[in-house]
């Protein structure tokens, strides 16, 4: 199987060469050239299988230039025991009616970004083995909050790496903050800048492809990779746990064999829901995938309109990992429903970017429309959801889950579809303890962030993740803070060349 490009679709790569370069030359993303395809007994047989075991049949679908040792390796080594606080690594909890919450977030840092960024590490060094072996890998990544951290504690001291992150100052919360800037490691840098995550990926995208610089990082030995959601190694390990889910249903006898459920993804940069259209195009049972924005509603406005406008307030919302307008990933699906029309894509792109909008034509939209559908919740329908689910279901959830629990329960009024569904649970509630506790009292003590988890876990009879209690007594080891034109002096200064 090989890798082309979203806006040169005559280019060949195999998937090591997709993983270690991140993004394409000119600009695009890598996507398989097919997709591979799991029949019904495939994702029965996935049903008596460990996590890892289902995760090394599926990734060796799409990593066909792996060896299965190496696949193996990777996959032993990301999902280890003891990484993941459930045995099962992305279990499924049953609430009241047709929803079930898939919990992502049971990983070293507490979000859902650790299923994908548990494994890069394994992928992206195994790669550059077969294609770069003479020079070591620069991580480059913009954060809206769990990325820069999960991306850290998956590279942390990894051999012939180097990771630098960028956050916006004032859009992440203080825990997301203190998890990043305690960050152990040798190899790891971390700088606050002063703009939004728009900006700081746009930046981290004109640096990572601006030639000087990848000339001057050659000169020293290094080269550019990327950990975003732009990587197809941060996509397709995200693809896994879809196959994984299905057969949890099926198991759960939520759904019979062949039969579909529908997914709903509190969505930023797209990557998540995006993975679950991939389980779907390989022969998952999906209906619908629903998509949950929070008041940065680009994307539900795009799904229910057929055009992309960026142009709008931008808000700071109780959750950060989606206050996004300009969602990456959405360049992979509309290359998708375009039938692989790179010509087109690169024509959205580029308005885009100049005009920040554009409107896609009506075949593609309704081949959109068929599978998608989108809502968004604001921060007050947001905590009256998380107080709703607690008392009605005892589940406590985070902010971001908060906003698809919310968008679901509008979808099923509105539509009435009892379609068993499973709603991604992105984030442990205690890394926002200070909104989940407003959620669920009106308000929050002017307490510290530890005093308010232990408040939380007080009132609700939940467990602090010890990974998080544990940021207390660490050392803060990041404080500079940039501007948006400094950045690329900044990774000159953080790599020391
Ligand atoms: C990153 C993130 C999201 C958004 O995921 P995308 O793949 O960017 O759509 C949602 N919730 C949390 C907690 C996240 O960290």
């Amino acid at each position: 199987m090989f890798y082309t490009s979203t806006r040169d679709k005559t280019l060949r790569v195999e998937a090591s060469e997709a993983i270690t370069r991140g993004i394409s030359a000119e600009g695009g993303l890598f996507v398989p050239t097919e997709i591979p395809k799991v029949s019904l007994s495939d994702l029965q047989d996935l049903i008596p299988l460990s996590y890892i075991e289902r995760a090394k049949k599926i990734l060796a679908l799409y990593l066909t230039d792996f060896t299965p040792e190496e696949i193996d390796y990777c996959v032993n080594g990301a999902y280890k025991a003891g990484k993941f606080s459930s045995e099962k690594v992305a279990p499924t909890v049953k609430l009241d009616g047709s929803a079930s919450i898939l919990e992502l977030f049971r990983g070293p840092t507490c979000a859902f970004k650790d299923m994908a960024l548990q494994l890069l590490p394994y992928l992206l060094t195994t790669s550059a083995k077969k294609t770069a072996p003479d020079k070591d890998i620069v991580i480059l990544v913009a954060t809206s909050g769990d990325t820069g951290k999960a991306a850290m504690a998956g590279f942390q001291d990894v051999d012939r790496t180097r990771i630098l992150v960028f956050y916006p100052d004032n859009g992440v919360s203080p825990m997301q903050k203190l998890q990043m800037v305690t960050q152990e490691g040798e190899n790891v840098g971390v700088c606050a800048i002063r703009g939004n995550f728009d900006d700081a990926q746009s930046s981290v995208k004109k640096i990572f492809t601006d030639k000087a610089v990848g000339e001057k990082l050659a000169e020293n030995g290094l080269m550019f990779s990327s950990a975003n959601s732009i990587n197809w190694g941060r996509l397709v390990p995200q693809i896994v746990y879809y196959c994984s889910a299905y057969a949890d249903m099926v198991e759960a006898g939520e759904v019979k064999l062949g039969e579909p459920m529908n997914v709903v993804v509190p969505t930023g940069n797209f990557g998540n829901i995006l993975a679950a259209y991939y389980a779907k195009q390989m022969g998952v049972p999906i209906a619908k995938f629903i998509c949950a924005s929070n008041a940065n509603n680009v994307l539900t406005d795009f799904l229910t309109t057929g055009t992309y406008d960026k142009n709008r307030k931008f808000y700071t919302t109780a959750s950060p990992s989606m206050d996004i307008l300009i969602s990456s990933n959405l360049e992979r699906l509309l290359f998708m429903m375009s039938d692989g029309d790179d010509a087109a894509v690169r024509g959205w792109m580029d308005a885009l970017s100049k005009d920040g909008k554009y409107t896609v034509p009506d075949d593609v939209f309704a081949k959109i429309r068929e599978n998608f559908a989108a809502g968004c919740a604001d921060d007050d329908k947001t905590f009256a959801t998380i107080k709703a689910t607690y008392e009605k279901d005892h589940y406590l959830s985070d902010t971001h889950t908060g906003v698809a629990i919310a968008v679901y329960n509008e979808y099923v009024e509105k539509t009435g579809d009892k379609t068993p569904t499973v709603i991604a649970s992105t984030a442990s509630p205690y890394k926002f303890p200070k909104a989940v506790l407003t959620a669920l009292n009106g308000e929050a003590p002017a307490i510290d962030e530890f005093d308010m988890a232990a408040e939380l876990s007080k009132q609700t009879g939940t467990v602090v993740p010890p990974q998080l209690a544990s940021l207390k007594e660490k050392k803060v080891r990041f404080d500079n803070v940039c501007d948006i034109p400094d950045m690329e002096q900044q990774v000159y200064d953080l790599l020391h060349i």
